[in-house]
């Protein structure tokens, strides 16, 4: 491990003097932080964030990762806060940390296994700065590095989630170096005796064949320089993983796998490719179907190169990859490479994305070149840019929404039944508002009771179709079935008040009277009048014919007991609460508002509004719910005072819906509060509350 003088040298190769000592501030800085701590094998614990650095040094990445790096253990382990990051080494930086801190306290562990996939791409929709994933991955890898001082179980814990989680991100990202080393770290602490195994049948392999490859080499290179083809010949090998993976899903043998001999020939054009690829067809003879243009068709990493297979020296398969110097670099390092720092770009960590926007903008136009976008956008670009949040169920499934979803979307994903009976949520453990948008990463656990039901104003929030489809046929539903038994409160009333009864009126009757109005049942009829459409009075009248003028509203008025649901409402102009004296207005299609009855709404004459869409009503002596009424409190102006109002609307057992300044002038305030009562005795109470606060001095209703 270098000392940071080392490192520094090594990285003023390429990063100018001030960014040299950006970068060595932040190792003093992490050094300080760290002091006392030491890794579980006996050294300082800052040569951890040095060797991590050292890793992204070698990628040549940019100096914000590399501070980053030296700080990425500090928030997660010595409790220095993210602002004092902010502070002495600028937002940019402390969010790559805070980032990093928030990967590293994932645990994927502990939730259900056989979802890593699910897993990657959570890591990678946290992460709103790939670099975050860039430090994350360099960490892991120094820590598989250096995994033998762990203790077995936390060995195998780790081993698990690299090869699971982090090194098929690694792939994602096309940076192959980092893949298979961490694979091979991996495979080497899930399976100890499988990899000394395979290891040491590969080394006798290439030991025994060592002479064959040699004459190969050979005469491949002859070949090339005859043909003025100046280039790179370099013997392959396979990583132990990927032999012992090929053995275990594919079912090859050991010597099916290892039979065969791989060179990468390295060029500098990707015209000398395809020219090279033709003199080594000519050398020796290509196995049918082996051939593969990923110059031409990218995969969805961006890699490139050509491969093709060969009938060698006493017909040994010999497999080629012909690729130019950029390609290399590419299929090495992937989106690392397009960190390379290069002396003079300023702006090159300023805008977080470009070079990964760079990236994936490079690899879909080779994409599209081949006519073939649309399995990259699949693979790579969702994966960076997400339009999705990834969070856990309780039982640590994950569930994936589109960004900006609630927990309301997230119940209605679960089930129908779970959305529809939702009553609120907690987020990692934490009581949350229902229109909470949801992080990726989050736990949501929904509180469900048998008595709730969804409500109108959830659909000013959910994005998903599903939720937003369940809501709406619910609220119809409800209406529909409501209307259906307030409309006949209604007609029956209408009934009462000629004397008659609707189970006195004769089948045949209401049948006539349905095929003239055109509908189809009773229900129909009843849903009619409830909800407006009708006006109960005319049916009645129709029903048992009668020609005399009796008066409609004669009688006990028709009793609201607050349970009408959807299709009764309360006017939002006067606030009626129970106790007051009420009207009823219909209106076609909405059901009944209910007003107070010296509402101006319905004193003044309106043109449309006729005598007998008002109905006189009354509350019943049972009511149910809570009403909402608004206050006007007059006041002096001191400090505190909003707070003191509040709680005295609550010790009076009351809600606070709404609190706003009127107005002010000088030493008086007028302040408007919303609060929701039972009935006029609640009322009454804390209006009673209100008044005894010091410097209170009006406190009026507001009726319209
Ligand atoms: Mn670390």
């Amino acid at each position: 491990m270098p000392s940071i003088d080392t490192f520094a040298a090594n990285i003023s190769r390429y990063l100018g003097p001030e960014q040299v000592n950006l970068v060595r501030r932040a190792y003093y800085y992490a050094e300080q932080a760290h002091d006392g701590q030491r890794r579980r094998s006996g050294e300082h614990y800052v040569t951890h964030p040095l060797a991590v650095a050292n890793i992204l040094a070698e990628m040549h990445m940019d100096p914000q990762s590399l501070m980053a790096a030296m700080l990425h253990d500090v928030i997660e382990d010595t409790g220095i806060p993210k602002e004092a990051i902010v502070a002495q080494f600028g937002e940019t930086v402390a969010d790559l940390v805070d980032g990093v801190s928030k990967l590293t306290q994932m645990d994927f562990q502990s939730k259900a296994e056989a979802q890593a996939e699910n897993f990657q791409k959570m890591a990678m929709a946290m992460a709103r700065d790939l670099r975050v994933i860039l430090v994350k991955l360099a960490d892991r890898l120094h820590n598989m590095r250096t995994l033998d001082a762990m203790p077995h179980e936390k060995r195998r814990r780790i081993a698990r989630e690299t090869l699971e989680i982090y090194a098929p991100i690694a792939n994602r990202l096309g940076m192959h170096n980092t893949f298979t080393e961490l694979e091979d770290l991996g495979f080497r602490a899930m399976h100890p005796m499988r990899s000394k195994i395979i290891g040491h049948k590969v080394r006798q392999t290439r030991g025994n064949s060592r002479d064959l490859v040699a004459k190969i080499q050979e005469a491949l290179t002859a070949r090339l320089i005859r043909e003025q083809l100046p280039c790179n010949i370099e013997g392959r090998q396979k990583h132990l993983y990927s032999i012992y993976r090929k053995m275990r899903g594919k079912r090859r043998s050991f010597k099916e796998i290892m039979d065969v001999y791989a060179f990468r020939i390295v060029v500098d054009t990707v015209d000398m490719c395809y020219r090279v690829l033709g003199a080594v067809h000519n050398l020796f003879k290509p196995i049918p179907g082996r051939f593969k243009d990923y110059i031409a068709i990218p995969k969805s990493n961006g890699y490139q190169s050509l491969h093709t297979v060969l009938f060698g020296l006493q017909g040994v398969p010999i497999e080629i990859q012909i690729r130019t110097h950029e390609m290399e670099e590419m299929a090495s390092h992937g989106i690392a490479a397009h960190w390379l720092y290069k002396a003079g770009e300023e702006t090159v960590s300023r805008n977080t994305h470009e070079r990964a926007r760079r990236w994936i903008k490079g690899v879909l136009e080779l994409q599209q070149r081949a006519g073939n976008s649309l399995e990259f956008i699949e693979n790579v670009k969702i994966d960076l840019f997400p339009d999705e949040v990834y969070v856990f169920t309780p039982k640590g499934r994950i569930m994936e929404l589109p960004k900006g979803s609630t927990a309301v979307d997230f119940a209605y994903a679960v089930h129908t039944d779970v959305g529809n009976r939702c009553l609120g949520c907690r987020l990692n453990r934490r009581m949350a508002s229902l229109d909470e948008p949801l992080q990726s990463g989050q736990t949501v656990e929904i509180i469900t009771a048998p008595g709730a039901h969804p409500s109108p104003a959830w659909l000013d929030f959910v994005v998903t179709g599903k939720a937003r489809t369940n809501i709406r046929h619910w609220l119809k539903q409800m209406e529909c079935s409501e209307a259906v038994e307030f409309g006949k409160r209604l007609l029956d009333k209408a009934l009462k008040d000629v004397s008659s009864r609707l189970d006195h009126i004769p089948a045949e009757q209401i049948t006539l009277l349905l095929a003239e109005y055109q509908l189809a049942d009773v229900d129909t009829l009843l849903r009619d009048i409830g909800l407006g459409h009708r006006t109960a009075y005319l049916v009645a009248r129709r029903l048992i014919k009668a020609n005399d003028e009796t008066s409609l509203y004669q009688d006990s008025p028709l009793a609201i007991s607050g349970t009408e649901g959807l299709v009764v409402n309360y006017a939002r102009c006067c606030n009626p609460i129970p106790g007051d004296s009420i009207v009823g207005r219909l209106s076609a299609g909405k059901g009944m508002v209910i007003h107070l009855d010296s509402c101006r709404n319905i004193t003044e004459p309106h043109a449309h509004a006729g005598a007998d869409e008002c109905i006189p009503l009354a509350w019943a002596r049972d009511v149910v719910g809570e009403f909402s009424v608004s206050l006007r409190v007059e006041l002096e102006h001191q400090r505190g005072l909003i707070a003191v109002l509040a709680s005295a609307v609550t010790d009076a057992d009351a809600n606070v819906e709404k609190i706003s300044m009127d107005e002010r002038d000088g030493r008086t305030s007028a302040v408007l509060l919303a609060i929701s009562v039972r009935d006029r005795v609640h009322l009454a109470r804390v209006i009673k509350q209100l008044r005894v606060i010091k410097g209170v001095q009006h406190v009026t209703r507001v009726r319209a």
